[in-house]
C-alpha cells in the first residue's frame, strides 16, 4: 500500500503531449519590462510558473544574430551567425519541428515576419546563408508542416526560378490562404497562410494578425491526438529596438504577449501542453530608467542599434515546466523537447 503511493507520486510528473515555443525575437528583460509597464504592471506572460536565462553566444561571435540564434533553439547547435539549421561547417541538422514531423505529431510555424526570414527558417530549412529567401522557400516543401502563416508570398511565387510553390503546396493538399480572414476560416488540414507580399507591416497596422494566427494554428493542430509542435515568432520586437524605438517596441511587445496569452489559454484549458517563452539574442542594450505605469512615458537609453551579447528570459507553463529553469544554454532547448516528447530519431 505504501509503496504504491510511493510509485503513485513518483510517477506524478506529467510529460506534455503539445509543445508550443514562442519565441520573442530581440526580447531582453528590459523590453519585457517596458511592456509591462506601459500595460499597467502586467503582462500575459507572468502567467508562467518556471523562469530562466538562456545564454546566446554563437559559434564564431559572442554576440548571435538570428540566423545562428534560431538555429541554436531549433536544432541544438551553436552555429556561425547568418546559417540556417547547419553545424559551422555546413552539415544540416534536423529541426525540433522536423523530428516532431518525423514521429507524426502535427507542426507549424506563425511568424510576424516574412516565412523565410532567419528565424522560421531555423526549424525548417538548411542553408548557409539567412538571405537565400527563395532556396529558403524551397525547403518548406520538403517537409511534412501542417500549418505555415506569415508574410513572404513573393519568394513562393515570384520567383527566379520560375517555380511556383504555391500550385506545388495545393498539390501537396495544402489549403491557401492570402488573408486572415481566409485563415480563420480554416480548422482542418494543411494550411499556408502567405499573408504579406514580403515582410508584414508592422503594429498597428499588422493588427490581430498574430494572436489570431496563433488560435488558428492551435485549433488545427490540436485534431492530432498525436501532439503537436507549435514555433511564433514575434519578429519585429527585434526591428524596433535596432531603430531604437521604444515606443514602436512596446506596441510589439504587447502584440506578442497577446499571442503568449492565446498559448497559456489553451494549455490551461488542455492539460497536456507545454508552453516555452524565450528570446534570441537581445536587441538594443536597451535599459528603462525611469517610467510611470499604465503610460508609454518611460526613460529608455539603448546603448547600441545591434544585438548585445546577455543572456535572455526564459518562461515555461505546463508540463515539464520545471526544466526550463536557471541558467541554460541556448542550445538545451531541443533535447529537453525531445525527451519531454519521447521523440525518436
Ligand atoms: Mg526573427
Ligand atoms: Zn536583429
Amino acid at each position: 500500500m505504501l509503496f504504491s503511493i510511493f510509485l503513485q507520486s513518483a510517477h506524478s510528473q506529467k510529460t506534455p503531449k503539445n509543445v508550443i515555443f514562442l519565441i520573442g525575437d530581440g526580447m531582453g528583460i528590459a523590453q519585457i519590462y517596458s511592456g509591462m509597464v506601459a500595460n499597467g504592471n502586467h503582462l500575459e506572460l507572468e502567467r508562467c510558473t518556471y523562469s530562466g536565462f538562456s545564454k546566446t553566444y554563437s559559434s564564431n561571435n559572442f554576440t548571435t544574430d538570428s540566423g545562428a540564434g534560431g538555429t541554436a533553439l531549433a536544432c541544438g547547435v551553436k552555429t556561425k551567425n547568418k546559417m540556417i539549421g547547419m553545424t559551422p561547417d555546413s552539415v544540416a541538422v534536423q529541426s525540433i519541428l522536423e523530428l516532431a514531423s518525423k514521429n507524426k505529431l502535427s507542426t507549424g510555424i506563425v511568424v510576424a515576419c516574412a516565412l523565410t526570414h532567419a528565424t522560421p527558417a531555423s526549424y525548417i530549412a538548411h542553408q548557409v546563408n539567412r538571405e537565400m529567401n527563395e532556396e529558403i522557400a524551397t525547403d518548406y516543401l520538403k517537409t511534412d508542416i501542417d500549418v505555415m502563416i506569415g508574410g513572404g508570398r513573393k519568394y513562393f511565387e515570384d520567383r527566379t526560378d520560375n517555380r511556383n510553390l504555391t500550385n506545388e503546396l495545393k498539390a501537396k493538399n495544402y489549403q491557401i490562404a492570402y488573408t486572415l480572414g481566409d485563415v480563420k476560416a480554416i480548422s482542418t488540414g494543411k494550411l499556408a497562410g502567405l499573408l504579406y507580399d514580403d515582410q508584414n507591416p508592422n503594429m498597428p497596422e499588422r493588427g490581430t494578425m498574430l494572436p489570431d494566427a496563433t488560435q488558428s494554428a492551435i485549433n488545427i493542430l490540436s485534431n492530432n491526438k498525436k501532439g503537436f509542435f507549435l514555433m511564433v515568432e514575434g519578429s519585429q520586437i527585434d526591428w524596433a529596438g535596432h531603430d531604437n524605438n521604444y515606443k514602436q517596441l512596446i506596441k510589439e511587445m504587447l502584440d506578442f504577449d497577446q499571442t503568449v496569452g492565446k498559448a497559456l489559454d489553451f494549455a490551461k484549458k488542455d492539460g497536456n501542453t507545454l508552453v516555452i517563452i524565450t528570446a534570441d539574442h537581445e536587441t538594443g542594450g536597451m535599459t528603462i530608467l525611469d517610467g510611470k505605469f499604465g503610460t508609454d512615458k518611460l526613460k529608455v537609453v539603448f546603448t547600441s542599434k545591434n544585438h548585445s551579447g546577455v543572456p535572455v528570459p526564459v518562461f515555461a507553463y505546463g508540463p515539464g515546466a520545471e526544466n526550463f529553469s536557471g541558467f541554460m544554454e541556448n542550445i538545451s532547448f531541443k533535447g529537453k523537447i525531445e525527451k519531454l516528447l519521447k521523440l525518436k530519431k
